[in-house]
C-alpha cells in the first residue's frame, strides 16, 4: 500500500473510532439545517409579501465580484476592505472577492444594465449570503444572510422613511416588538469636510489616549473615531463636535425633513450624533434599527449613499438603502420565543408491505403528488408496523396501505388514522377519495 493511500486509512479509522468528523464548516461559517427550516421559511416568506406589497422587485447578483467594485465602492479604508475581504485571482488572473455586502453589487447592476430607464425611482429587494472575515462572535459571522431594500434615483427624505418603514413593517410581521431607530446624518461633500477638519483637531490633542485602530482611524477615516466602542475612546468621544452643528443648509433641510416624516409616522426614535456606520459610501442620512430586547445588536443597518453612482459610474444618482441580517433576526426570534409560521399542512403516510407493493409504490406516491397531494413515506422500514409508527408520528390523518393482496386486486386501503378505521377502496378512486377526506 502506498504511504499516503495508508495515511488516508489511518486518518479514516481515526476519525470512526473516535466519533469525529474529518470535516467541519470553515471558521465563521454554519449549515442551515432541516430544523430550522421553519424560521428561514416565515423570513423568506413574509420578506416577499413585504416585498410585494411595498412595490420592490426581486434582484440578485452574483456572489463573486470585480475587487475593485467594493474597493471604490465601499472605501480603501474600511474595515471590510482593509480586513475582511475573501478575496483571490481566479485562473485568468481577475481579482475577484465572495461579495460582503449587497448594496454595491444592485449599484454595479443598476448601472451596467440601465435599470434607470425602467423606473424612477428604481426599487429593488435581494436576498442571500455575505462572505466579511471578522472575528466570530454571537450575532456575527463569516458567512450571513441579509435581506437587502434598495431605492435607486431619488434624493428625496420621503424615500428615505419608506426604506426605514419597510424595514419596521418587514420586522413588525415577523413579530418583533420594541423596535428603536437610531438616526443620524453624515453630512455631504460640502459639510462633511469642513467636519472633518474639526474632528481631527479635537482628536489631534487626545491621540494618547485613543484604542490603536482608532490611531489608525485618525489618519484614514476619521469619521469612525465617532463609534469605536472601547471604552477610553467613548470617553473622549464626549467632548468631540458633532456633525449636526456643522452641516450645511442643504443637508440640514434634508434631515430635519426626514426626522418630521419619522415623527409623522410614530417611529420609535433617538437621534445619535456618533452614528457613521462602517461604509464610507453614505452620505446624509444613516440609521439602524434594533429591538429593545438586544439594543445593542442591530437587526438592520442602512442609509443613503447619493455618491457611490458617481464612484461607480461616473454620474450621481441618488439612492437610499438597507440590509437586514436574518442569522441575527432568527437569533432574536428564538431567544424571544418568537415562533415561525405554522403551516396547516394536510398530508397522507404512504405504507407499503412486501416487494411488490414497493415496486409500485413511487409511481402510485408520484400520481398522487402530481395531483397536489402531500405524501410522506417510510417505506424502508420493511414492517407494517414500524412505518404505521412513523405516521403516527409525522401526525397524518390518513394511511394509504398497499399490501400484496391490494396489488393483486387492484386495490389500496385507506385507514383513518384518528380512529384506527380501515376501508378498501379501488386503485383508480384513491386521488378522489383522499382528496374528499382531506378536506
Ligand atoms: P451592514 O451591511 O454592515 O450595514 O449590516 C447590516 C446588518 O447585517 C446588520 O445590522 C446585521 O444585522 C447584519 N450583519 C452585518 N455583519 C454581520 C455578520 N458578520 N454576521 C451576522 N450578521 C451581520
Amino acid at each position: 500500500m502506498s504511504p499516503k493511500k495508508k495515511k488516508v486509512e489511518e486518518l479514516n479509522k481515526d476519525s470512526e473510532s473516535e466519533g469525529k468528523e474529518r470535516y467541519q464548516t470553515v471558521r465563521g461559517m454554519h449549515d442551515i439545517l432541516p430544523r430550522e427550516e421553519a424560521y428561514w421559511k416565515t423570513i423568506r416568506e413574509i420578506g416577499y409579501e413585504i416585498s410585494e406589497l411595498h412595490d420592490f422587485s426581486f434582484i440578485e447578483t452574483p456572489i463573486l465580484e470585480p475587487a475593485g467594485l467594493f474597493e471604490e465602492g465601499i472605501g480603501e479604508a474600511t474595515d471590510i476592505v482593509e480586513k475582511e475581504m475573501f478575496s483571490f485571482k481566479t485562473r485568468g488572473g481577475e481579482v475577484v472577492v465572495l461579495r460582503p455586502e449587497g448594496t454595491a453589487p444592485v449599484m454595479r447592476s443598476y448601472i451596467q444594465n440601465h435599470l434607470g430607464h425602467f423606473a424612477s425611482p428604481l426599487r429593488v429587494f435581494y436576498e442571500g449570503p455575505m462572505f466579511r472575515y471578522e472575528r466570530p462572535q454571537a450575532g456575527r459571522y463569516r458567512q450571513f444572510h441579509q435581506w437587502g431594500f434598495e431605492i435607486i434615483g431619488d434624493g428625496d427624505p420621503f424615500y428615505d422613511v419608506q426604506i426605514i418603514l419597510v424595514t419596521i413593517n418587514f420586522l413588525t410581521a415577523l413579530g418583533i416588538k420594541g423596535l428603536k431607530l437610531k438616526i443620524n446624518t453624515v453630512g455631504c461633500r460640502v459639510c462633511r469636510p469642513t467636519y472633518r477638519k474639526r474632528l481631527l483637531q479635537y482628536y489631534k490633542t487626545e491621540k494618547r489616549g485613543m484604542c490603536k485602530d482608532c490611531i489608525r482611524r485618525y489618519d484614514k477615516n476619521p469619521l469612525r473615531l465617532l463609534d469605536c466602542k472601547e471604552k477610553e475612546c467613548e470617553e473622549i468621544r464626549k467632548g468631540a463636535p458633532i456633525i449636526l452643528d456643522n452641516l450645511c443648509q442643504n443637508c440640514n433641510a434634508h434631515f430635519k425633513e426626514t426626522l418630521e416624516l419619522v415623527e409623522s409616522n410614530n417611529i420609535d426614535y433617538e437621534p445619535n450624533p456618533h452614528l457613521v456606520r462602517g461604509l464610507d459610501y453614505y452620505s446624509r442620512t444613516v440609521f439602524e434599527i434594533a429591538s429593545e430586547g438586544n439594543p445593542k445588536l442591530a437587526l438592520a443597518g442602512g442609509g443613503r449613499y447619493d455618491y457611490l453612482g458617481e464612484i461607480l459610474g461616473g454620474r450621481m444618482i441618488p439612492a437610499v438603502g438597507v440590509s437586514l441580517g436574518l442569522e441575527r433576526i432568527i437569533e432574536y426570534m428564538k431567544k424571544e420565543n418568537i415562533a415561525p409560521r405554522k403551516r396547516e399542512r394536510k398530508n397522507v403516510f404512504f405504507v407499503a408491505v412486501g416487494d411488490e407493493a414497493k415496486k409500485r409504490s413511487l409511481r402510485l406516491i408520484n400520481t398522487m403528488r402530481l395531483a397536489s397531494i402531500r405524501v410522506l413515506e417510510s417505506v424502508g422500514k420493511q414492517s407494517i408496523k414500524n412505518q404505521l409508527r412513523s405516521a403516527d408520528k409525522t401526525k397524518s390523518k390518513l394511511a394509504l396501505i398497499l399490501g400484496q393482496r391490494e396489488c393483486f386486486e387492484d386495490s389500496i386501503i385507506l385507514r383513518n388514522m384518528e380512529s384506527g378505521e380501515q376501508e378498501t377502496i379501488p386503485i383508480e378512486k384513491m386521488i378522489e377519495e383522499i382528496k374528499k377526506r382531506l378536506r
